[in-house]
């Protein structure tokens, strides 16, 4: 017997089993994760944010460098998949890129750095009880679609539009809470039966731009960017007209609300009352494939997955501190021209995430009962490289942590947008910018 041939055969084995190309129902899902988890345990972090309805655990497996806790500057990202139950092709290519990212760590520069830069939040089911119910995989629709209650989960949000007078399921309460436990800036959901990426808002108001078919954000630029840095490395989406007898997408990009309106959908939630950039992938003209094309799945899907979640360094991300020091929970940090509904504000480290583009933007700083105080921001070209640009900001007021209220005063979940006036002479000042920015895209 050859025994250092043997033991170095044993050495060279992969720490994962490869992962096949098929279908994993919770059990072998859950085997998977648990065996990354055990296996890669100082760059992984497996828990679950909560159940469904029938008791499932809604499995969330986090990468990067430090798993366990935010680091200061490091962004939270996220992907969820299969929210829809009986659409699978994103459960699977999470599970994919779970065992990509760990076995690629050390060995490849890109997903090196991506895990040294930022810590991944990767949830491949948010509706396993739907996954599990579906009898007869089906291309165009299958019972799972809604969760064990019949409920669509992503019809289930609070909506900043109009009242969603829905029961909320525990699924989406379970992505509500997780929302305000970590400071995500940017995600995607994972959907399928049409091959495009999509973007908020999903439901609209005039004031948004509803009279002209579409709804959109203040951040529409960004939005748009981020969508087609998607589409773009996918070489059937990118086509724009993969689906027989659907709608047309140009460069396999929309507006949510162009393609058709939808009330309480997660990525306008996580946009207004999260904070963080959500658009929606929508990966396959099936929902339910043959598990023999998943390979051929992962193949397109690959070099989207990575460099959309390098997007989470764009533009500019800091803390503020007061003159001390001492960093400021709480304090509204938004670009001029570009106020959200809900003002975006620092976490409980002081710190803020503002995805740009380049060029040139002033940055407003609001400590509540305090003057705004106002700096200029320049992003260069090509400022991404991992991070996003480093810029703290120290306010010439003394101000103790205590003094400031530490829990987020979020925003009320109701339809902030409802009563926004359509007449920009009647509007507040913020509203009134924000509705100049938004006559300036319709007339350009
Ligand atoms: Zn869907």
């Amino acid at each position: 017997m050859d025994f250092p041939r043997l033991w170095l055969g044993l050495l060279l084995l992969p720490l994962v089993a490869a992962l096949d190309f098929s279908y994993h129902h919770q059990e072998g899902m859950e085997a998977f994760l648990k065996t990354v988890a055990q296996n890669y345990s100082s760059i992984t972090h497996l828990h679950s944010i909560g159940k469904s309805v029938e008791g499932r655990n809604l499995w969330v497996l986090v990468v990067g460098r430090s798993p366990k806790a935010h680091r200061v500057g490091i962004p939270e990202f996220k992907y969820v998949a299969n929210m829809h139950g009986d659409e699978t092709v994103g459960r699977e290519l999470l599970l994919h890129l779970i065992h990509h990212l760990v076995t690629s760590d050390g060995k490849d520069p890109e997903v090196t750095s991506l895990i040294n830069s930022t810590r991944i939040h990767i949830m491949p089911s948010m509706n396993p009880d739907g996954f599990e119910a579906v009898e007869k995989p089906d291309c165009y629709y299958s019972h799972g679609r809604e969760n064990y209650n019949n409920y669509d989960l992503n019809r289930n949000f609070p909506d900043a539009f109009e009242f969603n007078n829905v029961s909320r399921q525990p699924e989406t309460l379970a992505v509500m809470k997780w929302l305000k436990t970590e400071t995500f800036v940017l995600s995607a959901n994972l959907h399928g039966g049409a091959l495009v990426a999509s973007y908020p808002f999903d439901n609209g108001v005039q004031a948004t731009g509803a009279l002209y078919s579409r709804s959109l954000t203040p951040d529409d630029d960004v939005f748009q960017y981020l969508a087609h840095t998607y589409s773009s490395r996918n070489s059937n989406m990118k086509k724009g007209d993969q689906c027989k007898n659907k709608m047309n997408f140009p460069n396999g990009v929309t507006n949510g609300y162009s393609w058709y309106p939808l009330q309480g959908g997660m990525q306008d939630f996580n946009y207004v009352w999260g904070q963080c950039f959500e658009i929606t992938l929508e990966l396959s003209c099936c929902k339910y494939p043959r598990k023999e094309k998943l390979q051929s799945f992962w193949n397109s899907n690959k070099a989207s997955l990575i460099e959309y979640m390098k997007q989470a360094h764009l533009g500019v991300k800091g803390q503020v501190f007061d003159h001390s020091g001492n960093p400021l929970p709480n304090v509204i940090v938004e670009i001029q021209d570009r106020k959200h509904i809900c003002p975006y504000r620092t976490n409980r480290f002081g710190e803020y995430y503002l995805l740009l583009l380049p060029g040139s933007y002033v940055i407003n700083v609001t400590v509540p009962g305090q003057d705004p105080y106002l700096t200029k921001v320049i992003i260069p070209e090509k400022s991404q490289n991992f991070s996003a640009l480093k810029k703290d900001i120290q306010l010439p007021f003394q101000g103790r942590l205590d003094s400031i209220t530490v829990s987020n005063p979020s925003c009320p979940m109701i339809p902030l947008y409802k009563n926004l006036p359509s007449h920009s002479a009647e509007t507040k000042p913020t509203l009134f910018l924000f509705l100049v920015t938004l006559l300036h895209i319709f007339f350009k």
